[in-house]
């Protein structure tokens, strides 16, 4: 059983702070200080060029995507880490496409990340593809025969709506095609299973659920059956069978290897691994059970204390991921309130309020404290004082 009290201490909270935004920013392990401490002070100053080889800085990007394979249900040597989630989802969607030459759509749907929708339409410009947008709930009815490769992000960012990647996966490949599963709300946050639902390409970013810092690198797996025939558009020399003999010519890595592009980010991979020492003692299945948990209690305080919020979420657990939105006509200025008094969740246009649930760090009290926060600001109507509708860059 995983100890969630023991996780609990393992990371550093404001005091006063309820934190529920870990779906945007996770919080900082406290081990991550000491650990960047160190490879500044033994590594990067002692060691210089040599740190390469005598840290091992080379091969640490597939020694932390080792770690965050256990947790996406993918095998050793499957997983690699490097820039970030936009261009690892452009190395996928460019390679799947590459594999069916013959085909022209990429599917994918509106409740997408935006940038995973401009990455594609970028990339079926420059090769002369189409991206197909349909409704989350159209997808299945999409998928069709010219279809060359379904791209789809598992957990809707909005409303926490998760795809069933198994059934979608198979539809996809009765139809011929392959699948690209953006993983930005699930690694970390539910129990993804990605060599049982025989998915094709997986990526997914660090810095929300897994807790690895602003800006922390990306990961990307590919099926092993299609590793060794994946063929990237963006080629950069770590991704060369041999970086180092500089070839003019490209030759691609064997295996996931060749998805890196150039030099991993050391320093941020060290901030990742302070995070992957405490996701090394968890096990998904506790943590998705603790997570529903957390969920349903948020749900069930809100609906009883918060008249005039409309679940903007599947009401059935197994069909959400580890976020629950509600809608409120200000939800803007709601959101601004409610961080006022220290429960920190986020808000997406138009007006949806958007909480994300973290076994590892939020306790049933932080549920139940933000409850009660949130029923307080909507009964005085504190949330409409000018101060809470001036709108910064980053919501
Ligand atoms: C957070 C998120 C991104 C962000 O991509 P970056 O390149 O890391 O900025 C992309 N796609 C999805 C689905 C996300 O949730």
């Amino acid at each position: 059983m995983t100890d969630f009290a023991r996780t609990r201490q393992a990371f550093y909270l404001p005091q006063g702070i309820t934190y529920l935004d870990g779906n945007s920013l996770g919080p900082m392990p406290k081990a991550a200080t000491e650990r960047v401490a160190r490879m500044m002070a033994d590594e990067w100053s002692e060691m210089l060029i040599t740190g390469w080889n005598r840290a091992g800085w080379m091969d640490q990007p597939g020694r932390v995507g080792d770690r965050i394979a256990r947790l996406i249900g993918a095998g050793p040597g499957q997983v690699v880490m490097g820039d970030t989630l936009s261009v690892k989802l452009f190395q996928a969607v460019s390679a799947a496409r590459a594999l069916r030459p013959d085909r022209r759509v990429i599917l994918s749907d509106s409740g997408n990340f935006p940038s995973d929708l401009y990455v594609a339409e970028g990339l079926a410009r420059a090769v002369g593809a189409e991206l197909r947008v349909v409704a989350p709930e159209d997808v299945e009815a999409a998928i069709t025969p010219d279809l060359a490769v379904l791209m789809l992000t598992e957990v809707d960012y909005r409303t926490g709506r998760r795809h069933d990647m198994a059934a979608l996966t198979a539809l996809a490949h009765q139809a011929g095609a392959l699948t690209v599963w953006d993983l930005a709300h699930s690694a970390g946050a539910v129990d993804v299973d990605l060599l049982g639902a025989d998915a094709d390409f997986a990526v997914g970013c660090t810095y929300k659920y897994l807790n690895g810092g602003p800006g922390a690198p990306a990961f990307i797996w590919t099926h092993p059956r299609l590793e060794d025939q994946a063929q990237p558009i963006l080629q950069g020399w770590l991704g060369h069978a041999a970086p180092f003999a500089f070839d003019l010519d490209y030759r691609p890595a064997p295996g996931i290897q060749r998805m890196r592009v150039g030099t991993p980010p050391v320093i941020a991979l060290a901030a990742l691994e302070a995070a992957m020492d405490v996701w090394d003692q968890v096990e998904m299945a506790d943590l998705r059970a603790a997570s529903i948990a957390l969920s349903e209690r948020f749900i069930a305080g809100v609906e009883a204390e918060c008249p005039g919020l409309i679940l903007n979420s599947p009401r059935d657990p197994a069909r959400r991921g580890s976020q629950v939105g509600f809608r409120h006509p200000q939800g803007y200025a709601v959101m601004q309130a409610l961080i006022a008094q220290g429960v920190i969740g986020d808000f997406r246009a138009p007006d949806v309020l958007r909480f994300g649930f973290a076994p590892l760090y939020n306790s049933a009290e932080d549920v139940d404290h933000a409850v009660a926060v949130l029923a307080c600001i909507l009964r005085e109507g504190s949330w409409d004082r000018p101060e809470f509708h001036r709108r910064a860059a980053v919501t």
